[in-house]
């Protein structure tokens, strides 16, 4: 499929984090924009320190217009609780793209569908956005489509690793996605591992699991 070229957008204007979402809701940059039920830009108290991008909106997603309510972002939700010992109403929660990808089945249902490249470089501008007026300490990175567009290589080569990027001292969480790991012992295996990581990295740093802590409290989590 041909995906018009859009010119570039320019965010840096922006001073809020809800400006941005309400830009996002207007946003029909992309195909994606315009088969979409709702945008899902994001979700969560900003500032924050640990921002969580997954590949894009599901089908609960879309109806609606909120992060991760799905079946895997349920069990990514209850995970965190359980063996990140992480609040989820702590973190900020998004995608690389803010609408639905689907493909039509020849049954007429609607499947989802891993985002054309266009569509994620079209919207990679809201990310980035996000992601300096949020100012995550560490970045969740979901899965596989993320982990290639915002690390540059597979998830299945540092699912479970920290990596650190020195220039703009922010931690990156590699993490297997949870629908996945649903579907493999062995990816499930590394979703768990990847979690139990997280834990171990809040535990190192404790500032940032205290912090965390607190903006869930003030946002009434
Ligand atoms: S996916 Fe992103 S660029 Fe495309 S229409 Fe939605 S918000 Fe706009």
């Amino acid at each position: 499929m041909i995906t018009a070229v859009a010119a570039p957008l320019n965010l840096h204007n922006l001073q809020t984090i809800g400006e941005l979402e309400a830009a996002v809701h207007v946003c029909r940059r992309c195909r994606l924009g315009k088969a979409r039920s709702c945008a899902v830009p994001g979700d969560g108290p900003a500032p924050c320190d640990i921002l969580l991008v997954g590949e894009g909106p599901g089908e609960a997603e879309d109806k609606q217009g909120v992060s991760f309510v799905g079946r895997s972002g349920r069990l990514l939700r209850e995970k965190l609780v359980e063996l990140g010992q992480l609040d989820p109403g702590a973190i900020y929660w998004t995608n690389m793209v803010k609408c639905r990808s689907f493909a039509i089945e020849p049954s007429g249902k609607k499947k989802d569908d891993p985002p054309h490249p266009d569509c994620i470089r079209i919207c990679r501008p809201y990310l980035d956005a996000q992601i300096r007026l949020v100012a995550p300490r560490a970045v969740v990175v979901v899965g596989s489509t993320a982990c290639t567009h915002l690390l540059g290589r597979p998830i299945a080569q540092c699912a479970g690793s920290l990596v650190y990027d020195q220039v703009i001292k922010r931690y990156y969480l590699p993490l297997i996605h949870p629908a996945a790991a649903v579907c493999s012992e062995d990816y499930m295996d590394m979703f768990l591992g990847g979690m139990r990581g997280i834990r171990y990295f809040l535990d190192v740093h404790p500032e940032i699991r205290r912090e965390a802590a607190a903006y869930a409290v003030a946002a009434g989590a």
